[in-house]
C-alpha cells in the first residue's frame, strides 16, 4: 500500500477510529499478545494497530501500538511511562500512536507500562517494586518493598518489565526512548551517544549523562541488543504543554527517519 493511501482522508478517519475504539477496549484479557507479526510473517505494506501486551499485577491492561512498515529494519520502541508518579511522556506517546510514521519505518509504542503506578500515582508497580531496577542486566537486590529502588525479588519478578522484554527482543529496535520525569534533559544512556546528541539538539534539551543503575531498562537494552540505542529522556515537571507534544513527536519521527 502506498503512502498517500495509507491513513488519507476518510481512512484517516477510519483508522483513528478504529484506534480510538481499540484504547478504548480491553482487547485481549487473556495476558497474550496475540497480534504480534511472528517472524515468519513477511508483510510488506503499512498498519496502524492497537493489541494489549499483557496486565499489570493488578490486572490492568498494557498496550501497545504499531505504526508504520512492519517489514521495516527502522524501528523505534517509545515507552511513555515506566514510574507512576513521571506520567508526563504519556501525552507524547498517545500523540505518536494517533499520527503518521515517516515512511520506510515502524514506530512501537507503549504510552504506559506502568497503570497500576500511574493509578496510585507511585514510582513502583503494584508490588512495590521500580520497574526501572528490575531488569535483567547487572540487576542486584536493591531496598526492600517499598524504597524508592526496591528492585523486586530477582530480575524480571514483574509482569510489567516481563512484558516489556517480551517485546525488545521480538521488535528488536533499533532506537529506543524511556520517558521519565523531571530532570529535563536527555541521558547518555550507554548506546550511540550521537543518537542522543541529535535527539537533544532536536528537542533542545541539554545532553547529560546520569547515573546507571543496575537493573535498567535501557542498560538491559544497550547489552542485549547490540549496535541499538536505548535512552532516557527525561521530562521537566508537569504536564507537557502541547506545543512540546508535537516537538517531541516530530523529533522521534525525525530520528527513525534517519536510522
Ligand atoms: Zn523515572
Amino acid at each position: 500500500m502506498s503512502r498517500d493511501r495509507y491513513c488519507s482522508g476518510a481512512a484517516a478517519y477510519t483508522c483513528e477510529a478504529e484506534l480510538t475504539a481499540a484504547r478504548r477496549e480491553n482487547i485481549s484479557q487473556n495476558g497474550a499478545h496475540p497480534m504480534l507479526p511472528t517472524p515468519s510473517t513477511p508483510v510488506h505494506h503499512e498498519v496502524r494497530r492497537a493489541m494489549v501486551l499483557g496486565q499489570s499485577v493488578q490486572g490492568r491492561p498494557i498496550r501497545a501500538f504499531e505504526v508504520g512498515d512492519p517489514a521495516s529494519p527502522r524501528k523505534v520502541l517509545v515507552v511513555g511511562c515506566i514510574h507512576g508518579n513521571e506520567p508526563a511522556g504519556i501525552a507524547i506517546a498517545d500523540a505518536l500512536a494517533l499520527g503518521r510514521s515517516p515512511r520506510g519505518t515502524d514506530l512501537w509504542i507503549v504510552p504506559d507500562l506502568n497503570p497500576d503506578g500511574v493509578a496510585a500515582q507511585t514510582r513502583q508497580n503494584a508490588d512495590r517494586v521500580d520497574l526501572n531496577r528490575n531488569f535483567p542486566w547487572q540487576w542486584r537486590p536493591l531496598g526492600s518493598p517499598g524504597n524508592t529502588f526496591y528492585s523486586g525479588r530477582r530480575p524480571l519478578s514483574e509482569p510489567e518489565s516481563r512484558i516489556a522484554q517480551r517485546l525488545v527482543l521480538r521488535v528488536r529496535p533499533q532506537v529506543s526512548i524511556w520517558f521519565h520525569q523531571q530532570l529535563d534533559l536527555v541521558d547518555e544512556s550507554g548506546g550511540d551517544v550521537s543518537v542522543e546528541r541529535r535527539f537533544a539538539s532536536l528537542v533542545g534539551l541539554p545532553l547529560r549523562r546520569l547515573t546507571r543503575y543496575p537493573g535498567s531498562a535501557t542498560g538491559w537494552e544497550n547489552h542485549s541488543l547490540a549496535g541499538t540505542t536505548s535512552f532516557v529522556v527525561e521530562l521537566p515537571a508537569g504536564p507537557v504543554p502541547p506545543a512540546r507534544v508535537g516537538v517531541f513527536t516530530r523529533a522521534i519521527r525525525s530520528l527513525a527517519a534517519s536510522r
